[in-house]
């Protein structure tokens, strides 16, 4: 079974566009929260993901978009974004976001999803450190995480802690980059965020999973940044909203 695990859509439909077309066929697609805000697609990449998702976990944009809570907390910018995103939003697809489930949930017997940690959705796992107690205590061998826009993973096996950065060589064209990921191991997994990357990277982020080689391949692939930066514009969202796509910040 080939998985497309994505996270961190943010609205941003010419980055999930590319996303799809690049990540060839695939199974089930997997989708780790904050699907809207930010981007000035909400309704659109709603409408595009909704069809394929087998999994959806919500992300506290997603919660914040719908009303489920308020925005204390975000930063201006992003308050900003989260209004913008509510007047716009279909009653179905608000509708869709307020039912989205909280992760942890299950994927297979081996993976679940979250939006940040499997241990509190709002939680940023970063580092090692932010690591060390869920990797002991998440009810899955593998857990797939976004929420903090950086691709990559943490592992444990016995007494070996690692962590994992693919480091790419190039940053126009499309890359692909392996990790294995053996049985009894554990795993934090985070695919990266396909619309708002900060990494540095400006090219979309995601990752594939395929359960019968056990192996998460992360890709990074540009996508037309300029169209999405001015729909942005266009829709009159924060200027900085459109100005950080390019920089991958
Ligand atoms: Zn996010």
């Amino acid at each position: 079974m080939r998985a497309l695990v994505l996270s961190d859509i943010h609205g941003n439909l010419d980055a999930l566009q590319a996303v799809l077309a690049a990540a060839g066929e695939f199974d089930v697609l997997w989708n780790l929260g904050d699907i809207v805000g930010y981007g000035a697609y909400p309704n659109e990449v709603i409408e595009t993901v909704r069809p394929l998702a087998t999994v959806n976990v919500r992300g506290n944009h997603d919660r914040v978009c719908c009303g489920l809570t308020s925005a204390e907390g975000f930063n201006p910018i992003a308050a900003e974004a989260a209004n913008w995103t509510q007047r716009t939003l279909s009653p179905e697809n608000l509708e869709w976001l307020r039912a989205m489930p909280q992760g942890p949930i299950r994927a297979t017997a081996r993976v679940m999803c979250a939006h940040g940690s499997p241990l509190h959705e709002d939680h940023y796992i970063v580092s090692m450190r932010d690591a060390f107690m869920p990797l002991q205590r998440m009810e899955s061998e593998i857990t797939f995480i976004g929420h903090t826009h950086l691709q990559g993973g943490f592992s444990q096996r016995n007494e070996d802690w690692e962590e994992a950065r693919p480091s790419y060589s190039d940053d126009d064209t499309l890359e692909a980059i392996d990790m294995e990921v053996p049985k009894g191991t554990r795993h934090l997994i985070n695919p990266g965020s396909v619309g708002q990357p900060r990494d540095g990277d400006w090219r979309a982020a995601f990752a594939i999973y395929d359960d019968e080689v056990e192996r998460v391949t992360f890709f990074r692939i540009p996508y037309n940044v300029k169209a999405a930066q001015e729909a942005i514009r266009q829709a009159k969202l924060p200027e900085r909203l459109a100005s950080r796509l390019s920089q991958g910040r």
